[in-house]
């Protein structure tokens, strides 16, 4: 089988894959949304499609960069998020979300990426404290969001498990 990510795919596999990651992507954001309460989302599947597209520079089996660690990703590597996070401010519109790999997604929580980006800097003349500072981050983010999601089980003990947030 050809690897995924490099053009390679037979052009039909590389779209009829895309349209399954992204459709799920799209369907796993529009239930979040209706569980948490918070507005329908202010896009359609097809409008949610092509910006992913682009996004992939218009090849569905193409490469997205991650904006913050600049790693070469598959679709299946990187995560939806709000770049500007919505709890600081940020729409939630196509021209807030962007694709970081998912290392840096759960490392960013809701900093924004004026933030992130400066952070990442910093940690780059600090070698040996990034590994770490970077691990601890990421099992923050992850700690912090199973702590809201078994508040939000234990007030709502019939409601089935929430899955996991999961990149593409
Ligand atoms: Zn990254």
């Amino acid at each position: 089988m050809k690897p995924v990510g490099t053009g390679a795919l037979f052009e039909n596999n590389a779209k009829s894959e895309f349209l399954r990651l992204t459709g799920s992507r799209y369907d796993g954001m529009k239930v979040r949304n209706e569980k948490k309460k918070l507005p329908p989302l202010p896009f359609t599947k097809e409008q949610f499609r092509t910006h992913v597209l682009h996004n992939m520079r218009g090849n569905y089996d193409g490469a997205i960069n991650c904006r913050y660690c600049h790693k070469v990703c598959t679709l299946q590597e990187v995560a939806a998020d709000h770049e500007m996070p919505l709890s600081r401010g940020g729409g939630s519109g196509l021209e807030n979300i962007g694709f970081p790999c998912a290392d840096c997604n759960a490392q960013k929580g809701s900093m924004t990426p004026a933030e992130f980006v400066t952070l990442l800097a910093c940690l780059e003349r600090m070698p040996f404290a990034r590994i770490d500072v970077l691990k601890r981050l990421q099992q923050s983010v992850k700690l912090a969001a199973s702590v809201r999601r078994s508040i939000m089980l234990s007030k709502r003990p019939k409601e089935k498990k929430n899955e996991e947030e999961e990149p593409f």
